[in-house]
């Protein structure tokens, strides 16, 4: 895709953040691979009106090149690429319901939420959850990156999901999917609800595998 495709669709993906509620004021923050480098959305930006000439631009190396500076969190992004070479997108936000099952008592960490619906093994699978670390730490990245290579979206706790994918739509997809599956567990989490049962979610996993990294 040609870059001034690339930054059209960084500013689409943003407006579809904050139309569906996945993003509020100036969290979340997206970022594709180009054939350079890196474009990411910029700090402190509201997602639903990026300029697509201001967008950030990075090395290969990690290098402010051009644009407005980063996000604060391009660590993180970073991270996870090195890790997943047929990423060329990566999504993070703070969505409400995703964020809200981090913070319960009794979360498995290697798989965050319950085989609740064939779409959520099919799209994204498992979710693993970081343990809290100050936004944009570096300490954050390396726990990612430990992650990463095994798992395309990781929940930092108490703060929010990154989703990676092989192109932007795939990774928005992905995140939308695990918030609205999080939003049905919170609906019916301590109701007796019943999950998909256990061969159903291998034959899920076995003809949906997730993404190469
Ligand atoms: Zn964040």
């Amino acid at each position: 895709m040609s870059d001034g495709r690339l930054r059209r669709a960084i500013c689409r993906a943003g407006k579809l953040l904050v139309r569906r509620g996945l993003v509020h004021g100036t969290t979340g923050n997206i970022s594709v691979r180009t054939a350079w480098g890196y474009l990411l959305t910029p700090t402190g930006s509201a997602l639903d009106r990026l300029d697509p000439h201001e967008l950030s631009e990075l090395s290969p190396g990690g290098e402010h090149i051009g644009g407005a500076p980063p996000t604060k969190e391009f660590r993180l992004h970073r991270a996870m690429y090195e890790v997943r070479p047929a990423a060329n997108a990566i999504v993070h936000t703070h969505s409400t319901h995703t964020v809200a099952v981090s913070l319960l008592g009794d979360v498995d960490v290697n798989d965050m939420l319950p085989p609740l619906t064939p779409y959520y093994i099919m799209r994204v699978g498992r979710c693993a959850v970081s343990p809290y670390r100050i936004p944009g730490d570096a300490v954050l990245a390396d726990d990612v990156a430990q992650r990463a290579s095994t798992y395309h979206v990781i929940m930092l706790a108490h703060h929010g999901p990154v989703v990676a994918g092989p192109s932007l739509d795939d990774a928005l997809t992905t995140l939308e999917e695990l918030e609205e599956t999080a939003r049905v567990y919170l609906l019916v989490r301590g109701k007796g609800y019943a999950t998909l049962d256990a061969s159903a979610v291998e034959t899920l996993r076995a003809r949906f595998p997730a993404p190469a990294p």
